[in-house]
């Protein structure tokens, strides 16, 4: 799933648990998202792109599933002892957690149980179907907004930014040139994505 829509996820969670911080709740779906930029620019994880499609290929620090529990675990642990606030550490670590459920629906066979798997078991392969791929995620996003009751300024960012991942969405064959060339453009691109994705709905969602 991309940036929008996994930071749409907060909203969810804030609706649920209006005490917890908005910001923090952005951070929370996205950042099993920030530790695959920071894999890639390591090394440790990698993407390819193979006959003219893009594959996540090799993630399985960032993106399996006990990965994600380890993460929402950590968070809890760290928010509830640490900061003595039961409710923002539940709300976190479902934040975490959910970023991992909604790309096992979204990417191709990917995801791994954990780091130390031989092979991918999830991955329904959404993301294969440009189009649908757009569509779900566009009213999975205006599903988020609903639910929040957010003003028009938060639908209209969220139907641009979905808007605005056309072009990736669709990008195949010597498009992709310039990411299998050079490697680091890819996750830059997604983190600027995070980024903006996490200041607009904050901003809108006030
Ligand atoms: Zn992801």
């Amino acid at each position: 799933m991309y940036a929008i829509n996994h930071a749409a996820t907060a909203l969810l969670i804030k609706k649920k648990q209006p005490t917890a911080s908005m910001f923090l709740l952005l951070v929370s779906v996205q950042l099993m998202e920030v530790l695959w930029v920071i894999f890639n620019y390591l090394g440790w994880e990698h993407f390819s792109v193979l006959d003219g499609e893009m594959h996540l290929d090799f993630l399985p620090y960032s993106h399996s599933v006990f990965s994600g529990l380890v993460a929402a675990f950590i968070s809890f642990v760290i928010i509830n002892w640490g900061y003595n606030n039961r409710k923002l550490a539940i709300a976190f670590s479902i934040g975490v957690f959910s970023h991992i459920i909604i790309d096992m629906i979204f990417h191709e066979k990917d995801i791994r149980l954990s780091p130390f798997s031989e092979t991918p078991v999830w991955g329904w392969g959404i993301i294969d179907h440009p189009l649908l791929n757009f569509v779900l995620e566009l009213m999975y996003g205006i599903f988020c907004w609903w639910y929040f009751k957010g003003n028009k300024n938060l639908l209209i960012v969220i139907v641009v930014f979905n808007i605005m991942d056309l072009p990736l969405m669709l990008g195949h064959g010597d498009m992709l040139k310039p990411l299998e060339q050079y490697p680091y453009i890819l996750p830059s691109f997604i983190l600027f994505q995070i980024l903006n994705t996490w200041y607009f709905i904050w901003r809108y969602s006030r």
